[in-house]
């Protein structure tokens, strides 16, 4: 007599079906082992689950079981240890928090390759790996305790506060700290106090764009390498290989790893023994995945945190508008413990001056103000370095004919054609579109075509020719470096060129927001964004949040090192000097800019203040999504949730779909959470009217970031 096994696994979108199957097998197997079974004419993985797809639940009728007509399972990954009580939990709770199907999230939380191997293979895969992660003996085990004596260095008394508080309180933490204040020497020891305390501890140190910070992976590696084996960081990224993504995973899952930075994914990473969670730059909006489970990693570490009984400890120069209102006072209903870094480590290392030049009076189309120019040459005649920011690549963003009024817009998108002069192309950025620029006005062959606007192409071929004539103090031409998205297209170009910037090869460089975040270049003094007004006018409530902290995030990068001397500058190139966010970002004041900008959100019942999600539709006419929006609205029974109108999003139609977006709000979560999941069957019913033809996908967002 076979026993009956209950099998998760990803069964096809939309199908009308669960994502938890029956099985046979010639034994019970315990809940989270993960095994091949067939589905359909495939063969795929599984987890063995106890329970049934709650997220599905109301839309499935299942027949009833005849084990006679059951498959059999194939093979079981035995060499894995089952998956976790509470690895389990975080993916169900992820399922019914994002509107998803379990199968999908649980299945996409696992390490692709996983996905593919045979029970062969795995096992042979286990047998390399033990042999690799043997721990060099006697480093550490239950009688000697790990020692880490002169590699750290003594902390600040905001530090020992810092650290103190975590020791004491049960969290979860905001730390709010300055850029410089030492928030990543915090992490190090609070990493370290938790590996120490408990030999099989693990802490996950999760970061936005770990490419972008590999100093952050060195730091880790120097701190805990010697003491605990190389084997014990591991890093999780979709930069990695299928490979290096499955070991890492495995270590661990298995324990072995006892550190694991990654970005958002990694929050799914199976970790038994997870005693820590660390999100650094908390507030960055790479934490929020933009596809299938559109989660919030940031916001699933407060969760995970509270399932694993581990500790978390969110950090930001910047934090979010969310985290922030979730850290005030207890006693006004706070959730989050706040503390305070507000000092640069160093007394001689001042935040940078924040000077506002006001462009109204530069001559008209000045790409520079006279000031800034002048103080640039400055700068780079002492052989500092200074970093232009301005937040669009290529070199204009439209081109156009004044003769018939054409303009370089993509067919295929509601966008303009991006001209990049270097090699002569228009491109769509949102398509990929590209071909080659034409000679004359495709519509009237007029011969003199104009550009409109800049991107950091033309910045980088204006800089170039204005410091033409200069030297270095060492005799040597400036040197200019354009970084963004189109000069680290090829694998490692990246690491060159910040090498590059690091070894002092570049006097300026110039980038998009890339170039802001993170890197620890020790010889900039002058930062300047070229032309950030952009965000202020913006439709999108976000938009001033996000260039704060990009401002101050630009302005942490300068004047890092106190051997440099003179006073180190920010500049703002703007249209509206007087504007508060300016004025706060002048005063490096965070708070007023987050209590101004609460305040806003409180008068408009925006989140934190009621909660959202958005419906897309994606459809071959803007016809078909507006429709497929319309039923699912009509079909909606509820007096507590606000459903705004479909409308197109804003860029409208990308690579021929069309996308259009709904609103829904509601000033209580659990209301909207009950909400959305019983409108998953009427939205699932809606796909097949017949005026919702051509439909091509929906998606929930709950909580979404760009509205
Ligand atoms: P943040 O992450 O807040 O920007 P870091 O942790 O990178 O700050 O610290 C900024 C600089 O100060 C780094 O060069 C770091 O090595 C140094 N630093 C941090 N904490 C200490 C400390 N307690 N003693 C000496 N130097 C420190
Ligand atoms: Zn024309
Ligand atoms: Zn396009």
């Amino acid at each position: 007599m076979k026993a009956i096994l209950d099998v998760l696994v990803q069964t096809p979108a939309h199908a009308e079906m669960g994502s938890v199957l029956s099985y046979r097998w010639h034994t019970s197997l315990p809940n989270g082992s993960l095994v091949r079974v067939p589905l359909g004419k495939r063969e795929v993985l599984g987890i063995v689950w106890a329970g049934t797809d709650a997220t599905a639940d109301m839309r499935i009728t299942k027949p009833p079981l005849d084990p006679d007509k059951l498959r059999d399972v194939i093979g079981v990954l035995a060499g894995i240890a089952p998956l976790g009580a509470t690895w389990q939990a975080l993916v169900t709770f992820s399922a019914q928090y994002y509107q998803r199907s379990l199968g999908e999230v649980a299945l996409a939380a696992l390490p692709p390759q996983l996905r593919e191997m045979s029970p062969i293979q795995v096992e042979r895969r286990m047998v390399r790996l033990d042999k690799a992660t043997q721990r060099p003996t006697g480093v550490h085990n239950k009688t000697s305790s790990p020692n880490f004596e002169g590699s750290t260095p003594s902390l600040t008394p905001e530090q020992s506060q810092v650290l103190d508080a975590m020791r004491n309180h049960a969290g979860p933490f905001l730390l709010f700290g300055a850029t410089g204040s030492g928030k990543t020497e915090v992490y190090l020891q609070s990493v370290q106090q938790v590996l120490v305390a408990d030999p099989l501890a693990q802490a996950l140190v999760m970061v936005p764009e770990i490419n972008l910070t590999p100093q952050l992976e060195e730091r880790f590696r120097a701190r805990f390498c010697s003491t605990f084996g190389d084997a014990a960081v591991v890093s999780l990224h979709s930069g990695m290989t299928n490979p290096q993504r499955l070991n890492s995973w495995l270590a661990a899952h298995s324990g072995a790893a006892r550190i694991v930075l990654g970005t958002r994914m990694a929050i799914f990473a199976s970790m038994p023994h997870l005693r820590l969670i660390v999100v650094d730059e908390e507030h960055d909006p790479s934490y929020k995945s933009g596809d299938g489970a559109r989660y919030s990693a940031r916001d699933l570490s407060v969760y995970r945190g509270k399932l694993e009984n581990a500790k978390v400890l969110m950090g930001s120069a910047t934090p979010s508008l969310e985290s922030w209102y979730h850290s005030r006072p207890a006693l006004e209903g706070g959730r989050y413990m706040r503390l305070h870094m507000p000092s640069r480590v160093g007394t001689n290392r001042p935040m940078p001056l924040v000077r506002r030049v006001d462009m109204n009076h530069q001559a008209r189309g000045a790409v520079f103000s006279t000031q800034l120019l002048e103080a640039i040459k400055v700068r780079v005649l002492r052989g500092e370095q200074c970093m232009l920011f301005l937040n669009r690549r290529g070199y204009a963003p439209v081109l156009h004919c004044d003769a018939c009024g054409w303009k370089s817009a993509c067919t295929h998108c509601s966008a303009f054609r991006v001209f990049h002069k270097l090699d002569r192309t228009l491109r769509c950025h949102h398509c990929g579109y590209t071909d080659r620029v034409p000679r004359a006005c495709p519509d009237c062959g007029n011969l003199d075509i104009g550009s409109q606007g800049r991107g950091t192409e033309q910045i980088e071929e204006h800089i170039t020719e204005l410091l033409g004539h200069l030297a270095r103090p060492n005799g040597e031409p400036i040197r200019v470096m354009r970084i963004d998205a189109d000069s680290t297209r090829l694998k490692g170009s990246l690491q060159t060129q910040l090498a590059a910037v690091h070894a002092g090869e570049i006097d300026v460089l110039v980038g998009t927001q890339m170039i802001a975040k993170g890197h620890d270049f020790r010889r900039v003094t002058l930062v300047a964004a070229i032309n950030p007004d952009g965000a202020l006018f913006s439709a999108d409530y976000r938009a001033q949040e996000r260039l704060f902290s990009l401002l101050l995030q630009a302005a942490g990068r300068a004047g890092r090192d106190a051997a440099m001397g003179e006073q180190s500058e920010v500049w703002i190139q703007t249209f509206q000097p007087a504007h508060p966010i300016y004025a706060a970002i002048k005063a490096y004041d965070y708070p007023a800019f987050a209590h101004m900008q609460l305040k806003e959100r409180e008068q408009g019942g925006m989140p934190p203040f009621s909660f959202q999600a958005l419906v897309r539709a994606e459809a071959r006419t803007q016809e078909a999504a507006l429709a497929f929006l319309a039923a699912a609205s009509a079909a909606a029974q509820t007096d507590s949730v606000f459903i705004y109108s479909a409308v197109p999003m804003s860029m409208q139609r990308v690579a021929n779909v069309e996308r259009t977006q709904m609103l829904i709000e509601c000033s209580n979560r659990a209301v909207l959470q009950k909400f959305l999941s019983n409108w998953q069957a009427a939205l699932h019913r809606c796909r097949s009217l017949p005026e919702c033809k051509g439909l091509i996908r929906w998606a929930i967002d709950v909580d979404p970031i760009l509205v």
